[in-house]
């Protein structure tokens, strides 16, 4: 059980964390990286949130699943509105699905799944996570 001072501490540390990444994301434009990292941001960001959520709710490991749930599956909808663009290494997103034209120097997104502009295609096999 934490104190209130320190749940305030650690909702703090969550926010300046995720104002970190999404400052890096926003001004980086080395977009071979960010397409690296971004899927490990958004999985620490699902536990992070998933624990302090589960912590300063006091939820039962029900509570916690159904609150992991939800938190990946928002999650999972906001990576599969990003794009990060090819030529200028912009991110881009727009709503539910990521934009067909960087809004920052005006390419055309790859045709085809979201995902096939976020870098080499995966090998298929059971190590790959079907989205
Ligand atoms: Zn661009």
């Amino acid at each position: 059980m934490l104190s209130n001072s320190q749940m305030v501490t650690a909702l703090f540390g969550l926010i300046a964390l995720w104002t970190l990444e999404g400052a890096y994301l926003t001004l980086s434009r080395d977009a071979p990286r960010k397409r690296r990292l971004y899927p490990r941001i958004l999985v620490s960001n699902v536990v992070l949130l998933t624990a302090f959520l589960s912590v300063v709710l006091e939820l039962s490991i029900w509570g916690v699943l159904v609150v992991g749930a939800l938190v990946a599956l928002v999650t999972h909808l906001t990576y599969r509105s990003v794009w990060f663009c090819e030529a200028c290494g912009y991110t881009a997103r727009a709503g539910f699905s990521p934009p067909a034209y960087c809004s920052d120097c005006g390419a055309r997104r790859p045709r085809g799944d979201a995902r096939e502009s976020r870098g080499p295609p995966a090998a298929s096999g059971p190590g790959r996570l079907a989205c």
